[in-house]
């Protein structure tokens, strides 16, 4: 063992409750083709944090068979905001809530740990990553895509020449704080959504899941007087409840999840006169669904999505493929492009 070992690199997604790992071979094939978690321990700052992504990295070779000595990097991500070395915002954040988060350097304190060099993503551009390697393959060099990732935020990620476009601040493609035109969007009487950014129509302020619960439920239910999501008490619980009522053809459901999706459309536009990228991709919640309602969602972004005749017959629309390891993936690509390149 040693020298000879083929090599790879281990890719650890850092979530809220757990870390998820993955290993990537040279030649760009995974090892593993399922979710390895273990507890991610966040609440309990930053020193378990990092012990917890340790035992991660220790488990996910024992998986897959993999020496330690055959691992050439590491590939982190976790949500934001974080700076693109990976060193957490000084406000905190929902994930990072503990005061030792605020201004810790995440990237730093891992690679430390594991005495391995750590590249550092967020989980959005990660995801995005991975969307567009496993779609393009062996031409994802030559390709650039979009993806947008609607959970409780919307985020996501933009990719040229295959790789993540981070920006001077590394705060490029952070998508959900564009603005988009509203103009011919909102309904008779609603209010400009307001983000929690602190802009007003901004593409989370429609598409996200803080969206419907602040922004489109209420306006919604004004709207279908007697809805029993109205009933509920709890805005935050029946915001919850509205795709599950989307699947079974609610009328006042379907209309939220139309404006998100022409919302997302209406950011597509922006990225089509921005960057002209070969792909657009969906992923999270709204298509986590049944394959009807999936289907309507992603046709529905596309017919919004206003391309030239040109872009029209390049352009793809499709998933976010296995979201749930997608994190993990992506962060593997990363750290096996950052070797390849050295
Ligand atoms: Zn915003």
């Amino acid at each position: 063992m040693g020298a000879s070992d083929p090599l790879v690199v281990v890719g650890l997604d850092n979530g809220g409750t757990s870390n998820n790992a993955t290993v990537l071979d040279a030649s760009g094939r995974f090892l593993v083709d399922r979710l390895v978690e273990n507890p991610s321990r966040v609440l309990q700052g930053p020193t378990v944090a990092v012990e917890s992504l340790a035992q991660a990295l220790d488990n996910i070779l024992e998986v897959t068979g993999s020496p330690r000595s055959a691992v050439a990097a590491v590939g982190l991500d976790s949500p934001g905001p974080a700076d693109a070395d990976g060193v957490i915002s000084s406000k905190g954040s929902t994930n990072f809530s503990q005061p030792e988060w605020r201004g810790f350097d995440f990237r730093t304190a891992l690679e430390d740990r594991l005495q391995l060099p750590v590249v550092y993503n967020n989980d959005g551009n990660a995801a995005a990553l991975y969307a567009h390697h496993a779609h393009f393959g062996p031409i994802a060099v030559q390709r650039s895509s979009i993806s947008v990732i609607v959970g409780t935020g919307l985020g996501g990620g933009v990719i040229e020449g295959g790789h993540v476009v981070r920006g001077a601040a590394g705060m490029a493609g952070e998508l959900g704080h564009v603005h988009i035109p509203t103009n011919g969007l909102l309904n008779d009487g609603q209010p400009l959504p307001e983000c929690n950014c602190g802009f007003a129509g901004d593409a989370e302020s429609f598409a996200s899941l803080i969206g419907i619960e602040r922004n489109l439920l209420p306006y919604w239910l004004t709207r279908f007087p007697g809805h029993e999501l109205g009933k509920l008490g709890s805005v935050k619980a029946a915001a919850k409840l509205v795709r599950g009522y989307a699947e079974r053809g609610d009328p006042m459901a379907l209309k939220i999840f139309e404006q998100q999706a022409i919302a997302i459309g209406r950011l597509f536009t922006i990225a089509a006169n921005f960057t002209d990228p070969s792909a657009y991709f969906v992923g999270g919640g709204v298509v986590e669904t049944t394959p009807q309602l999936r289907e309507w969602f992603l046709a529905t972004v596309r017919e919004h999505t206003a391309l030239r005749e040109e872009q029209a017959r390049v352009a793809t629309f499709s998933l976010v493929p296995d979201l749930d390891m997608a994190g993990a993936r992506g962060s593997a690509i990363a750290a096996l492009a950052s070797i390849q390149e050295r």
